[in-house]
């Protein structure tokens, strides 16, 4: 049970050292390695276990250093969550120079639209802003191979179902699912069975 044995590449493990984690805990544990290999996967876990640097790690795995475009695009509820695993994505990923920028309302369409359009390979957002960039076209969609909804009971729980359905439709059709959710209400439930292709489900 380290991160060593997961067969993560260097300069990832270097991030996840420098920022103070020693050893996994259990939904790291368990989802990182699943995540890596490309696995569309469902982690039942509550906020503080450790989830952020779950999805984090995964995506940041799997990255293409060498394309500017957005890879990866990650749903949170709130602006502050947003702005958080943005700030975790970076550190973890000091080491790859991954570029990532925060999406989400109350802050500048046309800095949004600024900072996109100069090549960034990880979005972080709430649901409305990251759907008003991608139908302007301000977001390009078609390199995005992971898509992670974080707190997805709370998402649905605040009235993004229909935005993050819109989202779904404007994405490549294989791209990578991972859903984190404290519950598993019936719309969640529903959003596992529309979109995401043989689960693994692991709770925590
Ligand atoms: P999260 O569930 O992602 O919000 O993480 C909850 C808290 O646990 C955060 O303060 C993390 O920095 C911390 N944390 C996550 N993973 C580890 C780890 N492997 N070792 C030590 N602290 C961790």
């Amino acid at each position: 049970d380290s991160f060593d044995a997961m067969g993560l590449q260097e300069n990832l493990l270097r991030g996840i050292y420098a920022y103070g984690f020693e050893k996994p805990s259990a939904i790291q544990q368990r989802g990182i390695v699943p995540f890596c290999k490309g696995l569309d996967v469902i982690q039942q876990a509550q906020s503080g276990t450790g989830k952020t640097a779950t999805f984090c790690s995964g995506i940041l795995q799997q990255l293409d250093y060498g394309l500017t475009q957005c890879q990866a695009l990650v749903l949170a509820p709130t602006r502050e969550l947003a702005q958080q695993i943005e700030k975790v994505m970076r550190a973890l990923g000091d080491y790859h120079g991954v570029k990532v920028h925060a999406c989400v309302g109350g802050t500048s369409v046309r800095e949004d639209q600024r900072i996109l359009s100069a090549g960034v390979q990880v979005v972080v957002g709430t649901p409305g802003r990251v759907f008003d960039m991608l139908r302007r076209q301000s977001l390009r969609a078609d390199c995005i191979k992971m898509f992670v909804l974080d707190e997805a009971d709370e998402m649905l729980s605040r009235g993004f179902k229909d935005q993050i359905y819109d989202i779904f439709q404007l994405l490549p059709a294989k791209v990578q699912v991972g859903v984190f959710s404290a519950t598993m209400p019936p719309e969640a439930l529903e959003i596992t069975r529309k979109f995401m292709n043989k689960p693994v489900r692991i709770l925590v």
